[in-house]
């Protein structure tokens, strides 16, 4: 039984001790994120030590997947601690003025967002309970007039499906983040409400003026413009995070199964793997066993050949994160193996040209029915590469270092094996016997070499 996608899973309260992140690891977590929306600082880099010294331990890549909280706006706060509620069809003004607001106004303190808005936008608050539509726009206020109203509370994030909002990807406490996080070498870093490539160009910039660690970035889709742009985006990024808890707020929500399964087939296409994110497990926070639905979606994302899925609440403050991996872990198993059984015709992938190497490694795989596809890393590229063509055979990456190997524990159907004797020796027998796999063919890519190697 082998697994080809990956797990991510998000660490939080409930997974933090030593003993609790090593079942989980034991159980499959191939990539743990963590969210400097909640703890930052040594907090985090504590967590960070933890996963290395837990992947050393085990012998086990493991990806540090640093999740940055990106320019998440607020409406500011209002004359007592209640809320206001907010009726359809009346008057509601966003301003500049710090004072306290009350039923007809409040202060909106992002002067970027105040001019990025226009006449006819929509403004979401309470997760799209409440819809604020734009009547007028001026120097320092914004009238509105209440679509759909709710209880509105002090401090609220709020979403602008419609805007271009005209401000840096990183917010001041985003780049103090990034800096303590990059002094961790984290393997991957997510950076949330991308718009543009040029956003992905500045943080990459940001990193590279700082550190020449090799830090792969990946974008969080989770607004209608960066969807809009997703190839552009994919290409400037490493890969690519559907966002849709955000999503589907900025997005109407019937569209984000589709709207998934075009980025994964973008992003295929562009060599970049892809994490399907937010709530896919959530009723596990308290439940032992997930719901109906849950076990399709985790499923639903195994057939459509996503890299990884994600966990959230579930595994950052629900009652057994164990429990949950292992769950996903099943979920992922057999759908994965029951794509095996009935296997996926190679030459239906669309868009890469015939000629092209990585789709001759795939379908010499496929046409020889061989056992694996044996790749010596020396980057991260040529394995992500064939991963994109969607073998359907595991992947064995030996790796001579071990930054590529945890990166590439992300990414589908690789196997990586960190071993600088293994990678010396080139021989594709030692590396695939800790596999279990004692005879058979196997298709080994050193280099630009491509071979067919039978072992007996
Ligand atoms: P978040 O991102 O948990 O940082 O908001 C994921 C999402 O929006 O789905
Ligand atoms: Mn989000």
């Amino acid at each position: 039984m082998t697994r080809f996608t990956k797990i991510t899973a998000s660490i939080g309260p409930s997974s933090e001790s030593k003993e609790v992140l090593t079942n989980m690891i034991k159980a499959g977590v191939n990539v743990c994120r963590l969210n400097f929306s909640h703890d930052t600082g040594d907090i985090q880099g504590a967590k960070i030590d933890m996963i290395r010294s837990i992947s050393a331990e085990l012998g086990k890549p493991v990806a540090v997947l640093i999740d940055i909280q990106g320019p998440k706006h607020r409406i500011g706060i209002f004359e007592t601690e209640n809320h206001y509620p907010l009726k359809i069809g009346q008057k509601f003004i966003l301003d500049s003025d710090p004072t306290p607001g009350n039923e007809t106004r409040v202060q909106l303190p992002d002067s970027d967002v105040m001019r990025s808005l226009s006449v006819g936008d929509k403004i979401l608050l309470n997760d799209g309970k409440i819809e604020l539509r734009v009547d007028a726009v001026f120097d320092d206020k914004i009238e509105t007039t209440v679509i759909r109203g709710d209880e509105i509370w002090s401090r609220r994030g709020f979403n602008l499906p419609d805007t271009d909002i005209d401000t840096e990807i990183l917010t001041p406490k985003d780049k103090a983040d990034l800096e303590y996080a990059i002094t961790k070498n984290p393997d991957w870093v997510a950076v949330s409400f991308v718009q543009r490539a040029e956003d992905i160009a500045f943080v990459r910039d940001f990193i590279a003026q700082r550190t020449s660690h090799p830090i792969k970035i990946i974008a969080k889709i989770e607004r209608p413009n960066a969807v809009k742009r997703i190839v552009d985006i994919a290409t400037a990024a490493d890969g690519i995070m559907i966002a849709r808890g955000d999503l589907a707020v900025e997005m109407p929500f019937e569209q984000v199964p589709a709207i998934s399964r075009q980025i994964i087939r973008e992003c295929r296409k562009l060599n970049r793997p892809v994490i399907m994110a937010t709530q896919m497990l959530s009723s596990m926070v308290h439940s032992e066993f997930p719901t109906r639905a849950e076990i399709s979606d985790v499923a639903n994302a195994a057939y459509l050949r996503t890299d990884a899925t994600m966990t959230s609440e579930e595994t950052t403050i629900g009652d057994d994160p164990v429990n949950v991996v292992d769950t996903m872990n099943k979920i992922l198993t057999f759908s994965d193996m029951d794509t095996i059984a009935n296997p996926y015709d190679w030459s239906r992938i669309e868009n890469v040209p015939e000629n092209d190497w990585s789709r001759s490694v795939s379908s010499m795989a496929y046409l020889n029915k061989v056992n694996a596809i044996v790749v010596f890393a020396r980057d991260t590229d040529i394995a992500i590469q064939i991963s994109c063509r969607r073998p359907d055979i595991p992947i064995i990456a030996v790796c001579g270092d071990q930054v590529i190997a945890n990166q590439l524990a992300l990414v589908r159907g690789i196997f990586p094996i960190y071993d600088n004797y293994l990678f010396g020796q080139r021989d594709a027998f030692n590396s695939v016997r800790q596999f279990g796999i004692g005879t058979g063919k196997l298709v080994i890519v050193d280099d630009d070499k491509i071979s067919l190697r039978t072992l007996d």
